[in-house]
């Protein structure tokens, strides 16, 4: 079995047996790297590239994704970086994204474009329940979140951040959106555990530098990549306990 975990910046250093890959899909090659532990497959996929260059706007989420189905991933854990809007959500926090509101605008939403028919895919779970739930029995966190993906790469305006809120957005990115449809689409489980960086605009007084945003990142970002590992190591997920391979709709 093939498990991946895909984070903003691509540096891991679990030790273990590593090897680089780059890999060619109709999108683009694709550089990810793969350790090998106790009889498994442990893909790390850097997001934005293997020297962090493709800005949320243009980062290849058709690559990345359709790469780890042409490996044979079945399993993918991501993290992401947010703000938050609320209060009760501070910068440090951990929480499971569940549910998300998509405010992108220009990017490559589908790998269904026509050419094989008119094809949808159900979002009632767009986050794998039998992942979260993993992670839910592992480790501490907020659940419930609800992701709001907007373009970038500029932050929000005070404005949109506090209509966001008001239809129920918790906390804000820029890379889960179309990351969490598309490996619906090709019938992965997928999960995705947001750090949350910063109080979103009109929040405080004082916005955080990008210095202070990437130091919260590389904090939580070995602890959460080694709970992943953990869960993955333990060698219970299964496929057939959830609906993401179900969740395609051809009319
Ligand atoms: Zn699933």
């Amino acid at each position: 079995m093939k498990y991946a975990i895909i984070g903003g910046t691509g540096v891991y250093s679990l030790g273990g047996n590593v090897k680089e890959v780059s890999l060619e899909t109709p999108y683009g090659i694709i550089d990810f790297s793969i350790m090998e532990k106790d009889d498994k497959e442990i893909i790390f996929l850097p997001r934005h590239g293997k020297d962090h260059s493709r800005p949320p706007h243009l980062v290849n989420y058709l690559g990345n994704m359709w790469a780890l189905k042409e490996y044979g991933v079945e399993f993918v854990f991501s993290t992401v970086a947010v703000g938050s809007t609320r209060s009760d959500i501070v910068p440090g926090d951990l929480v499971l994204l569940r549910d998300f509101l998509d405010f992108t605008k220009s990017r490559p939403m589908t790998f269904y474009d026509g050419s094989s028919g008119v094809v949808h895919v159900s979002m009632k779970e767009p986050y794998c329940s039998m992942l979260c739930d993993k992670i839910l029995k592992t480790i501490n966190l907020r659940d419930d979140t609800i992701y709001v993906c907007t373009e970038g790469p500029r932050f929000e305006t005070a404005a949109e951040i506090s209509f966001y809120r008001q239809i129920g957005g918790d906390v804000v990115g820029m890379t889960n959106v179309p990351e969490v449809v598309l490996a619906k689409e090709l019938s992965m489980c997928y999960c995705a555990v947001g750090v949350v960086t910063n109080m979103c605009t009109g929040l405080v007084n004082v916005e955080a530098t990008g210095s202070e945003i990437i130091a919260i990142v590389k904090d939580r970002k070995e602890e959460l990549t080694n709970l992943f590992v953990d869960i993955i190591l333990k060698g219970d997920l299964v496929t057939d306990a959830c609906s993401c391979r179900s969740s395609l709709i051809r009319v």
